[in-house]
């Protein structure tokens, strides 16, 4: 197998990435570093999770320092767009982190995140002292260019990251804008998980015969992630929520709402019943919101409560758990949503309520990820007329229609069995589809947190069903959800934790 070295990797780079704990090359980075480190364009399509922060960053440093690169006043010599503050302060992470043995005398590379939320006065400070890289957010870079605090003429190598979200956020203009700042005689890279047209036409206008590069059929995040789904009335979806919580396998959630209004109050619910949550969204200001990710990913709060767009910037490793409290309107946000556990080759759960009036957005989920996602009817709160298929005469049991069966977890008695290990969510069919045209785009994520040594991630090559024999049996069941699993909490085959907490 080849290794980073053999990939053309200058020393202080493939040290770094040893540091890191890296020691195979994930396909997407096999794939992009030898044609970057040749100078080409490239463009690729690679979710998160797939290891392409690196996969550009390497060889734009590698590059910087063949040019003998220096920081100079307002100029930055590579510049990486990125659609949201998290994932650029990520990126930047990343830069410091790879770059750590370069730069003036091996002290790491100067370079800079800039977004918006934050005062101007320290970025363009940090701009007019002179960095090498900067990672910057559409808008905020703008703002900056519009007063001159920072220049783009000296731009070597142009990285647009997640160039699907920056067009779905609206920063088309911005990004093309900036294009025409830079010099023509560049570099020029750009990634996204999934390729539609508005992609491929601004790709097709900002770059040179670009190499393209794809790892991961889309949706191959989806595939790694044990779904299930509990059917709910509205009102009692916050007493699910801490009935689901009592699991201590669920040791590091993102639970998702619609509305910021809705994370603040699933928030305070769950802080009122002993569970140590945050929450992150768009009206909490910025170092509100890089505080409470600090907190998480150091494991000092427990659930991150979160909305859509907050979420794209969460990188955190050993998420267990994605809980759907609200199902998004958008289906392609499913996909990114549960694209935040499951990673790094590890398992993970997602769980979504479902209650009546949102009967539509799962089936448009199921549409888009071309999966039935299995019901777990054994709680105390299962709605059951809201299983039935819409198509199905009414009273008939789970399994008609397109909807799949109801099932139930394999019995324990009535308040569960403390010494019995978790269960994966129930099974209706699952079927996956590596093939489709769904997007499989986790969200942004850098490198807040470090891996464990030698951990491979490259989800592209993840071909296994997540559901293993241990799975419960399907079992369709009308007799009301909670039947004979009282208040055992769902839990994860994985962790296979003590039921008795
Ligand atoms: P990304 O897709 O760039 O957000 O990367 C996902 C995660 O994989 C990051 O947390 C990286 O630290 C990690 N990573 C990147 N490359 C490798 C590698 N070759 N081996 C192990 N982990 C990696």
């Amino acid at each position: 197998m080849t290794d980073f070295k053999g990939l053309g990797l200058i020393e202080p780079l493939s040290r770094a990435v040893a540091s890191e704990g890296y020691t195979t090359p994930t396909p997407i980075q096999l794939q992009s570093i030898p044609p970057l480190l040749k100078g080409r364009d490239l463009l690729g399509v690679a979710q998160t999770g797939t290891g392409k922060t690196a996969a550009f960053v390497l060889p734009m440093l590698q590059r910087l320092h063949e040019l003998n690169a220096k920081p100079v006043r307002k100029s930055p010599r590579a510049l990486i767009l990125a659609p949201t503050r998290e994932l650029a302060v990520q990126i930047d992470e990343s830069v410091r982190a790879y770059g750590r043995h370069m730069g003036d005398n091996g002290n790491g590379v100067k370079s800079l995140a800039i977004f918006g939320g934050v005062p101007l006065g320290a970025q363009s400070k940090a701009l007019g002292d002179g960095v090498l890289v900067l990672t910057a957010t559409p808008g905020r870079l703008m703002d900056l260019l519009n007063q001159d605090k920072v220049r783009l003429d000296k731009v070597d190598v142009f990285v647009l990251d997640e160039a699907d979200r920056m067009l779905d956020m609206g920063f088309i203009n911005d990004v093309r804008k900036v294009a025409t700042l830079i010099p023509k005689h560049r570099q020029t890279v750009l990634f996204s998980a999934t390729m539609p047209q508005g992609v491929a036409v601004l790709a097709n206008s900002m770059m040179d015969s670009p190499v393209r590069v794809e790892v991961a059929p889309q949706a191959t995040t989806a595939e790694r992630v044990v779904q299930s789904v509990l059917h709910v009335p509205k009102a009692k979806k916050r007493s699910l929520l801490t009935h689901v919580m009592k699991d201590p396998s669920i040791s590091r959630v993102v639970v998702f709402t619609r509305t910021k209004h809705g994370a603040d109050r699933v928030t305070q619910h769950l802080v009122q019943n002993g569970v140590n949550a945050s929450a992150i969204h768009g009206d909490k200001a910025q170092n509100h919101r890089q505080r409470s990710l600090k907190e998480f990913r150091d494991g000092k709060v427990r659930v991150l409560v979160a909305t859509d767009i907050a979420a794209r910037g969460i990188d955190v490793d050993g998420i267990t758990h994605v809980i759907n409290f609200d199902l998004p309107n958008d289906a392609e946000n499913y996909v990114h949503r549960i694209g935040r556990t499951a990673r790094a080759g590890e398992d993970g759960f997602a769980i979504s309520f479902c209650d009546a009036e949102e009967r539509d957005y799962l089936d448009a989920i199921e549409k888009i990820t071309r999966q039935t996602i299995p019901v777990m009817a054994d709680h105390p709160f299962h709605a059951e007329a809201m299983t039935i298929p819409r198509t199905s005469p009414p009273n008939r049991g789970g399994g008609g229609g397109n909807r799949p069966p109801r099932v139930r977890m394999q019995g324990t008695p009535a308040g569960g069995n403390p010494k019995k290990k978790g269960h994966r969510p129930t099974d209706g069919k699952r079927h996956s589809d590596k093939g489709h045209g769904g997007h499989g785009h986790g969200e942004p994520q850098g490198h807040g947190s470090k891996k464990t040594n030698g951990k491979a991630t490259g989800k592209s090559g993840a071909k296994s069903s997540p559901q293993s024999s241990a799975r419960p049996r399907t079992e369709p069941s009308r007799s009301g959800g909670n039947a004979g699993g009282g208040q055992r909490p769902l839990r994860s085959n994985r962790r296979g934790g003590n039921a008795s907490a």
